[in-house]
């Protein structure tokens, strides 16, 4: 018997251990955590824009019709919910894709891991955005693919890319989050988008559309990459947490036919699919179309308002000391200092001052911008805007004085 006290003795870990990251997305959620922070570091969504009575009331509605719903359910997903996903998903040649295309997953961030799981052997390559989202740099780096980034919606950016595609081999994934992106809050053209997808398929390689943030527009984005032709090696992915509740656990992927059934396979062997009951209530709520389109409403009001505050009042305390565009959606301003400023040596005075954001450099896959960082502007209020960003110019007034 072991006593208590007695050290575990416990067999070596796998290999692929050796490739995990800290949690670069704990620290993030961690730097939100005390009241007195005005929270500009976590891109999660306000807690405002919750629908938690509709959720209630459609639960308790579900339940008493099936209670089924609390059965296990098909792998791939409740079938009526990847209908609807199927239907509402434009597609380059205008007719729907078949529900058998979607995929529910644990939110987007699954289907990154399936994906991998499906593609990757260590070494091949996976050539992303940069700068980039950090929880899809966490899970290449897991499956040890070497990550080639590219700042793609630059002006010589798809050349570069050419060039790379055309001298590499093993490169298997493209990964862009192509409507106001994580961490730029930036989106590329349309005539960017077509070359990308002209490009994808030309080498074969797999173009990841990563889009949790296209509903969240305050000047729509251009077309989706599934509805850009070439698109059939566009593998889509979407996300409930942004526009309903990230509780939901629940994002999708649209794949091609082979690919989808792979995914499917190494979804069932992780968790045997995602909550009937989620899935069910988050159906109910979205086939609602009048429900639909007040939550985006709100949301997208609730968000407006707290960018304009955010920009405001950046211009207000840092003039053209601080470099950024004004995104048109989604969470997230990227800035610049300028040369001389590291923000991850800044952030424990900012955070000593009582406002938090994330330093650029974890958003690089290689040879970080320290001068950058990521200011999201979803969960502080529109009204704690002057005094979060007042706050940040103390903190870097006094480092450049140190
Ligand atoms: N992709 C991007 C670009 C994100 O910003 C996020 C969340 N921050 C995700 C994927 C993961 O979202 P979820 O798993 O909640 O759908």
């Amino acid at each position: 018997m072991t006593s208590v006290g007695t050290p575990t003795r416990l067999p070596a870990l796998a290999e692929r251990t050796g490739h995990l990251a800290d949690s670069a997305i704990g620290a993030v959620l961690r730097l939100t955590g005390t009241s007195d922070v005005i929270p500009l570091a976590a891109g999660s969504p306000a807690p405002e824009t919750f629908c938690s009575q509709e959720f209630t009331e459609v639960t308790t509605r579900l339940l008493k019709r099936d209670p089924a719903a609390l059965q296990y359910g098909d792998a791939s997903g409740l079938p009526a919910l990847r209908s609807w996903i199927a239907a509402q998903v434009p597609t380059a040649s205008g007719r729907s894709y078949e529900a058998d295309r979607v995929l529910l997953t644990h939110g987007s961030q699954q289907g990154l891991d399936l994906l991998c799981k499906a593609l990757l052997d260590p070494g091949d390559v996976v050539v992303v955005d940069r700068p980039s989202y950090l929880g899809a740099l966490q899970v290449f780096r897991l499956f040890q693919a070497r990550v080639v980034d590219i700042p793609i919606g630059s002006d010589q950016g798809l050349s570069r890319l050419e060039a790379v595609l055309a001298a590499e081999p093993r490169i298997k994934i493209i990964y862009v989050v192509p409507a106001f992106a994580n961490p730029t809050g930036a989106s590329l053209t349309a005539p960017r988008r077509d070359r990308l997808a002209d490009l994808a398929e030309r080498y074969a390689c797999v173009l990841v559309e990563d889009d949790p943030y296209r509903e969240l527009h305050y000047d729509p984005p251009a077309r989706p990459l599934s509805a850009t032709p070439p698109s059939e090696n566009t593998v889509r992915m979407g996300s409930f947490s942004k526009v309903l509740f990230p509780a939901a656990r629940l994002g999708y992927v649209i794949a091609p036919p082979s690919l989808v059934d792979v995914l499917m396979k190494f979804k069932q062997a992780a968790d045997l699919g995602n909550s009937h009951l989620i899935q069910g209530v988050v159906h109910e709520l979205v086939r609602d179309s009048a429900f639909l389109a007040a939550q985006l409403d709100r949301a997208r009001g609730i968000y407006r308002e707290r960018r304009d505050a955010l920009v405001s009042a950046l211009t207000g305390a840092f003039g053209s000391i601080l470099d950024f565009e004004v995104p048109h959606g989604g969470f997230f301003v990227w800035a610049g200092f300028p040369r001389g400023t590291d923000t991850t040596r800044l952030l424990p005075a900012a955070l000593e001052e009582g406002v938090s954001y994330v330093p650029g450099s974890d958003f690089y896959a290689t040879d970080p911008d320290r001068t950058t960082l990521r200011l999201s502007f979803s969960c502080a209020r529109a009204e704690d805007m002057p005094e979060a960003v007042e706050r940040l110019a103390r903190a870097w007034h006094n480092s450049i004085e140190d």
